[in-house]
């Protein structure tokens, strides 16, 4: 066997098809630059090793189920004005998934909560980290099932090994007592041990409402914003930004369904 199909046949064996394609670029300018053989060795690993770490966090982000694709280079903050850029860029640094905290993000529909949730956790699946997107909604039914099974314990346990759940929507849809439950429960046992990004339309001080119950409600942020960066988003919906929403009546309603 040649040492060209000897090689193709030991990349294939060790699943390596990065190294193995860079293989020949790399010999070559190994070759011209006299590289030591260990500059030689990292330079070929190192390769593989970042195409695997690309190709992880797109399983992850696929994995997580986001229902669009944002991104933090992708946000305007010339039309948000009410987030600073710099704190956004520092959470998306990533500190408060080590930390173990959470993100709030508050604000009218179309001020860009989603986005960021999403934008973030993209962050967090590239830098090698699980996360699950899900509406409030989806949570409770997800919950309220693995209940009905008699493995809600379980799934909570489950839950708490992912280092990032987003819970996009709480407040659209008011829950019943048992769902508010399940929210709490959800909240609880992720306290001090696995972050949480929530998104809400509503104020914390109708959260009561929401929940059906003021003490629950108040327990549960409570939970939720004690380690936690809290982010009040102002302004109009960013998809009436290019409308021209002048005062006229009579282009008002011809534009309202
Ligand atoms: P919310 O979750 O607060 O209701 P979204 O995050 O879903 O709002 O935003 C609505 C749409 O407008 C999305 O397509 C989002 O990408 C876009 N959007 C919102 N704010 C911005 C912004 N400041 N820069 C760029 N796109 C934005
Ligand atoms: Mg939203």
């Amino acid at each position: 066997m040649s040492t060209a199909s000897e090689l193709s046949h030991l990349f294939r064996a060790m699943k390596a098809p990065a190294a193995a394609k860079a293989l020949p670029r790399l010999a070559e300018r190994a070759r011209t630059e006299e590289w030591s053989y260990e500059r030689f060795a990292q330079a070929l690993l190192s390769t593989e090793t970042s195409a695997r770490d690309a190709h992880g966090g797109e399983s992850r982000i696929r994995g997580a189920r986001f229902p669009a694709r944002k991104t933090l280079e992708e946000f305007d903050f010339t039309f948000q004005r009410s987030v600073k850029k710099q704190v956004i860029e520092h959470l998306g640094q990533l500190d408060f998934l080590h930390a173990k905290e959470n993100v709030v993000l508050l604000g009218p529909p179309g001020t860009g909560k989603t986005h960021l949730a999403i934008a973030l956790s993209i962050r967090a699946c590239l830098a090698g980290q699980r996360v699950l997107f899900r509406t409030a909604t989806e949570w409770v039914a997800l919950l309220a099932e693995a209940q009905r099974q008699g493995r809600l314990d379980e799934e909570l346990s489950r839950l708490e090994r992912i280092p990032l759940l987003v819970c996009d929507e709480v407040g659209y849809i008011p829950f019943d007592p048992q769902a508010a439950n399940l929210m709490f429960m959800l909240v609880s046992r992720r306290y001090e041990h696995a972050s949480l990004i929530v998104t809400s339309n509503k104020p914390f001080s109708a959260w009561g409402e929401i929940f059906g119950d003021d003490a629950v409600a108040v327990a549960m942020v409570d939970r939720l914003v004690h380690h936690a960066e809290i982010l009040s988003l102002k302004g109009d919906s960013y998809r009436l930004k290019d409308r021209d929403l002048g005062p006229h009546p009579a282009r008002q309603s011809a534009e309202s369904p």
